[in-house]
């Protein structure tokens, strides 16, 4: 499926690397104007792509690059909140510091970023908006409290915004990929990567590219009547 998005703007949150440079790469092609909002800059980056430097848990930052975005672009069409971290350990052995770090880089982001655009997207009466959650905010999973809690947060924002926001023809959905080949997953050991394919149906993780085709869906006029949903893209493991 292709899309056109001439005339749209996107932020991507995280579009340095992994699934959110895919999501840059689908949307570009397809003639969004697309920024990228991350901590570093890559090195080589997608030459269509706009990277700005921005630590997307800090409230005051976000509130601040958005608005120079919707200056210099005219519009802000669709956001989509992809940035997020792990850092994984039992809860006998989770500190503070870990516990605060993925909720606020995985979960009070979007709230910061929605906050920023819900007023000009109010004012232009569309956006869509899209979150990028996870399986194990469905699931949940041993060692991962901090990181299921946060993807699971996103789930209830999701819905509670799709609410708030619908009669202002502000779309908010939620897609929550599986296993894919990214920096984040490469941490798994080859025992455990066998055991987590061998539990996919299909057997196999996904690439970025099959998560930012689906959000291009969400993104596209082709889903006007769609809000408030939570779509895995997992290769069926959670049914
Ligand atoms: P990744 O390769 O590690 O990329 C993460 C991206 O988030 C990078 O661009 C990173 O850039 C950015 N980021 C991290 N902290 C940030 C911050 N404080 N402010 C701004 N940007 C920040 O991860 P990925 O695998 O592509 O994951 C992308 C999303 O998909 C995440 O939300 C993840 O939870 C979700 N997901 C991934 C999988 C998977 O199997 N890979 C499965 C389910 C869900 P900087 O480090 O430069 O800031």
């Amino acid at each position: 499926m292709s899309f056109n998005f001439e005339k749209r703007v996107a932020i991507v949150t995280g579009g340095s690397k992994g699934i959110g440079a895919s999501i840059c790469e689908h949307l570009s092609a397809n003639g969004a104007k697309v920024y990228s909002l991350s901590r570093s800059i890559p090195e080589n980056g997608n030459s269509n792509v706009t990277y700005k430097q921005c630590d997307v848990s800090n409230f005051e930052d976000v509130q601040t690059i958005i608005s120079e975005i919707h200056k210099e672009a005219g519009s802000i069409d669709i956001l989509v909140n992809n940035a997020g971290v792990t850092k994984d350990n039992l809860i006998m052995r989770m500190n503070e510091k870990d516990w605060d770090t993925v909720i606020d880089i995985n979960l009070k982001s979007a709230f910061n970023t929605a906050k920023a655009v819900a007023r000009i997207m109010m004012g232009q009466r569309k956006g869509k908006i899209i979150n990028i959650g996870s399986i194990v905010g469905t699931t949940g999973n041993a060692g991962q409290s901090n990181y299921s809690a946060s993807k699971a947060g996103l789930v209830g924002f999701t819905k509670s915004l799709a609410k708030e926001l619908a009669t202002r023809n502000i779309l908010v959905n939620l897609i929550a990929p599986g296993y894919v080949m990214t920096e984040m997953t490469e941490k798994l050991d080859e025992d455990q990567l066998k055991a987590f394919l061998d539990n996919i149906p299909m057997k196999r993780g996904a690439s970025g590219e099959e998560i930012a085709k689906v959000v291009g869906f969400f993104a596209s006029d082709d889903s006007n009547y769609v809000t408030g949903q939570v779509l895995h893209v997992d290769g069926g493991l959670a049914m």
